[in-house]
């Protein structure tokens, strides 16, 4: 039987259940996070996370997959106390999150040693653990598959094919960058079946989309919430008729909450999150919206319980499972 690894170790894939496929609990600079601590609040961090993992939980929710690589501020610490005192499932990713630069350590090497560093967390244990990673991570974004995310790609997949994890790609529809993603990843010797281009749920253009989907991969229509990229009655147009057309079985639903983003605690000073409030960037985003705010309005949209079935509960482990 398939299994998966989890902060709390490793379970049956069908003992999953209920599954966000991409939220992030903790995130942050980590060179700041190392050189300037004092402006960190791991205390609130951390109760904003039991908040929101709580609140998961109310809905049902058995399991949250986190893709909180390196460069995003993985912190394998705060995962294992969040999951042993939520008794949450929590599985943790191996990976790089740049979508240009990277240090000169990973420059000045090659793939096959930047997919050595993935085997080892996938292996023997992230951050001196032994919580192992079950997917990896990377990303591409407005500057595209240059040669430096070229380069993460390549080595994302030679983890893949060495240790049968899969590949969560996060990807920026409106610079086309899923299917030059994809065509590294399969050009590696990659299954498709291993591989999910998140964020294809920004764009509506279903011809860009099906393009993916006929190449056999996994999409994440996983940002509800954050309208600024495309508002929710737009996701909610792109995924029923997706539905429609009998693609259920390649594709998840999620938010990719982030909650230091969301609080002011990274990336944007509470002045900018209430100025991108104010123009109404991410209104409804929060760990829960997709019960609250989404699934009630698909269902009225035509989307079977068969349907949320298959993207909460069986993809998941389909996709995860080795
Ligand atoms: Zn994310």
């Amino acid at each position: 039987m398939a299994s998966v690894e989890t902060v709390g170790g490793r379970i049956d894939a069908e003992q999953m259940g209920l599954t966000l496929i991409h939220e992030h609990f903790f995130s942050g600079d980590e060179a700041v996070t190392v050189q300037w601590p004092h402006v960190r609040d791991h205390d609130r961090e951390y109760s904003l996370a039991l908040e929101s993992a709580e609140a998961v939980k109310g809905h049902g929710v058995r399991t949250v997959v986190e893709p909180t690589a390196m460069l995003l501020g993985r912190d394998i610490a705060a995962l294992q106390r969040l999951a042993s005192e939520t008794r949450l499932q929590i599985v943790a990713c191996t990976g790089i999150y740049t979508y240009d630069h990277l240090p000169q350590f990973l420059a000045n090497r090659s793939e096959d040693f930047i997919a050595d560093l993935f085997v080892h967390d996938i292996e023997q244990g992230i951050q001196g653990t032994d919580v192992k990673a079950a997917f990896i991570k990377c990303a591409a974004d407005e500057a595209g598959v240059n040669d430096r995310i070229e380069k993460v790609h390549r080595a994302a997949a030679r983890a893949s094919l060495r240790t049968g994890a899969p590949i969560m790609a996060h990807s920026r529809p409106a610079s086309n960058t899923g299917p030059r993603q994809v065509e590294v990843f399969l050009e590696e010797g990659v299954a498709p079946e291993k591989i999910q281009i998140a964020h294809t749920g920004d764009t509506d253009d279903l011809d860009y989309i099906e393009r993916l989907l006929n190449r056999g991969v996994y999409i994440g229509m996983d940002r509800y919430g954050i309208d600024l990229f495309l508002p929710t009655d737009r996701r909610n147009a792109t995924v029923l008729e997706l539905l429609a057309r009998g693609h259920a079985e390649r594709m998840f639903l999620s938010q990719d909450f982030d909650i230091p983003i969301a609080n002011g605690l990274d990336w944007y000073p509470p002045e900018m999150i209430e100025q991108l409030q104010a123009a109404g960037a991410a209104t409804d985003w929060s760990m829960t919206f997709l019960f609250e705010g989404v699934i009630p309005t698909l269902k009225e949209g035509g989307m079977s319980d068969a349907q949320l079935e298959t993207m909460l509960v069986e993809n998941p482990p389909r996709w995860l499972g080795v």
